[in-house]
C-alpha cells in the first residue's frame, strides 16, 4: 500500500547554512538502517524534505522499527504518492487511502492541503473544501472536525501529490556523524548504556571500553557487554568495543591502597586508560553513567576526584536523573532486560564496605605513591593487551 515515507525532522532544520550537512548525513544513517532490511529502498531529499521510495516489496514493520532508531528523524509518515491529478481523481485516491488505511466509521478529519507547487491550479482552501466534500459523500458517518480531527488528511501538492495521515514519532536528535565521537564507559550495569544512547543521540559517533577483570569476572559477563553495546549500537551505529583485562591493575591496588579509597583509585585508572583509547580513535570526550549522589562513588567529592585525571571533557549525561527515570530510558530503548541479568561486575568484587564518600583529593594521590613501583607497567600491559570487538 505505502510505496513511499516521507521523513520529518525537526531540530536540523534550523541549522541555517549547515542545513545540507545534517540532510546529507541523515540521508546516510536511514541508508545504512535500511540495509539491514529486505527489500531495495531509495533515500533522496528534495526540496527540504527527505523521502524514501521502496522499490520491492518490503516489510512495513520492519521498515518502521528501523527508521524509529535513526536519530535525527521526528516523524515517519508512510505516504502515498500519486501523480499530479486533476481534483476530480484526487478526490478518489484519497476515499481510496481512507479505505485502505482505516476501519472507516465515524471518525471525525479534516484535510489540510499545501500546494508547495503553485502552478497547480486550484488553491489549498479549495482543495481542502472539495476533498472534505467527497469524503462526507463516499462515507457519510465520518464528521469535519477542525480542531481535534481523529483523522488529520495531509494532501501535500509537489511535482507529485503526497497523501498521509499517519505520523509514527521518531527518535529525535541528531544524525549521527554530525557531531564528532566520544569514548564511552560501558560496564554491564543499567546507566552507562542509557548515557550512550543519549549522547549518541546528539549526534555522536561512539566508542566503548569494557573493563574485565577474569577470573572475577566471567566470560558471560563479558557476553552481556557486547550484548549490550549491540542494542545501543542499533542508534549509534557501528561500536569498537573495547575489553581491557583489569584484574592485574585492581589486585595491585588492593594490595597497596587503603580499601576505603579502592573504588576511587580504581576510577582514575579506569578514567586514563579510556582516555588512551579515546586518543586513539580520535574521540574527543568520555562518556559515563554517573548520576550524582547514586553511590559513594558518585558524590560531587568523588565525581571531583575521578574527574580530575582527565585531561579530555567528560560527559555525564544522567547525572541529574533519578535512577527510576534512568530504568524507564533503558526501558524504552531495549537495554533494560539485559542490564539487570545477574552478572558481576569488577567494581562489586573488590567495593569496600564502607568507601570514602568525600575522598580528599591529595590523601588519594598519596596513596597512589605506593602503586609507582609497578603501575605504569601494568597499565601499559593493560593497553596492549585490550581486545578490539566491533559491535554493530
Ligand atoms: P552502570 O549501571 O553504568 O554500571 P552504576 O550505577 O553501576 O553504573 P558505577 O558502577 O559506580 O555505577 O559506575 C559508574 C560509571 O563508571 C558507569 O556508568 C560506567 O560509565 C563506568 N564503569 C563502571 N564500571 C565499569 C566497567 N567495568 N567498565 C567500564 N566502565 C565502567
Ligand atoms: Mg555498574
Amino acid at each position: 500500500m505505502f510505496k513511499c515515507f516521507l521523513i520529518k525532522y525537526g531540530e536540523i532544520g534550523i541549522k541555517g547554512k549547515n542545513r545540507h550537512l545534517f540532510e546529507d548525513a541523515l540521508v546516510r544513517q536511514i541508508c545504512h538502517a535500511l540495509r539491514k532490511v529486505d527489500g531495495k529502498f531509495h533515500v533522496y531529499k528534495e526540496q527540504g524534505r527527505i523521502y524514501i521510495d521502496c522499490e520491492t516489496l518490503y516489510d512495513y514493520d520492519e521498515v518502521v522499527e528501523s527508521l524509529s532508531k535513526v536519530f535525527g528523524i521526528v516523524g515517519i509518515c508512510p505516504v502515498m504518492k500519486t501523480e499530479d491529478k486533476g481534483l476530480e481523481e484526487l478526490g478518489t485516491e484519497v476515499i481510496d487511502f481512507l479505505e485502505n488505511v482505516y476501519d472507516i466509521k465515524d471518525q471525525t478529519f479534516k484535510v489540510l492541503t499545501r500546494r508547495a507547487r503553485k502552478s497547480y491550479p486550484v488553491e489549498s482552501m479549495e482543495v481542502n473544501a472539495y476533498l472534505g466534500h467527497r469524503i462526507l459523500e463516499a462515507f457519510p458517518d465520518m464528521k469535519v472536525d477542525v480542531h481535534d480531527p481523529e483523522i488529520l488528511l495531509h494532501v501535500e501538492i509537489r511535482e507529485k501529490i503526497f497523501i498521509y495521515s499517519k505520523i509514527i514519532p521518531g527518535p529525535g536528535g541528531m544524525p549521527v556523524g554530525t557531531n564528532g565521537k566520544a569514548t564511552l564507559l560501558l560496564s554491564g550495569g543499567i546507566d552507562s548504556p542509557v548515557a550512550g544512547y543519549m549522547i549518541s543521540k546528539r549526534g555522536v559517533e561512539i566508542d566503548a571500553v569494557y573493563f574485565h577483570a577474569p577470573p572475577y569476572t566471567s566470560e558471560r559477563a563479558k557476553e552481556k557487554v557486547v550484548d549490550l553495546a549491540r542494542i545501543v549500537s542499533a542508534y549509534s551505529g557501528p561500536i569498537n568495543l573495547h575489553v581491557v583485562n583489569f584484574t592485574d591493575i585492581q589486585l595491585y591496588i588492593y594490595d597497596k591502597c587503603p580499601h576505603d579509597e579502592l573504588t576511587i583509585i580504581m576510577r582514575r585508572y579506569m578514567m586514563k586508560i579510556a582516555e588512551h583509547f579515546a586518543r586513539q580513535s580520535k574521540s574527543m570526550a568520555l562518556i559515563t553513567g554517573e548520576s550524582l549522589g547514586q553511590v559513594a562513588s558518585q558524590t560531587i567529592q568523588s565525581l571531583a576526584a575521578t574527574n580530575e585525571v582527565c585531561t579530555m571533557p567528560v560527559f555525564r549525561p544522567l547525572i541529574g536523573f533519578d535512577k527510576q527515570e534512568i530504568i524507564d530510558v533503558s526501558e524504552r530503548i531495549g537495554t533494560y532486560e539485559t542490564s539487570i541479568l545477574p552478572f558481576e561486575d569488577c567494581c562489586t568484587i573488590f567495593v569496600a564496605k564502607h568507601p570514602v564518600t568525600k575522598p580528599n583529593l591529595n590523601a588519594i594521590k598519596r596513596s597512589e605513591q605506593k602503586l609507582n613501583e609497578k603501575i605504569d607497567e601494568l597499565v601499559r600491559t593493560a593497553i596492549e593487551t585490550t581486545e578490539i570487538i566491533r559491535v554493530e
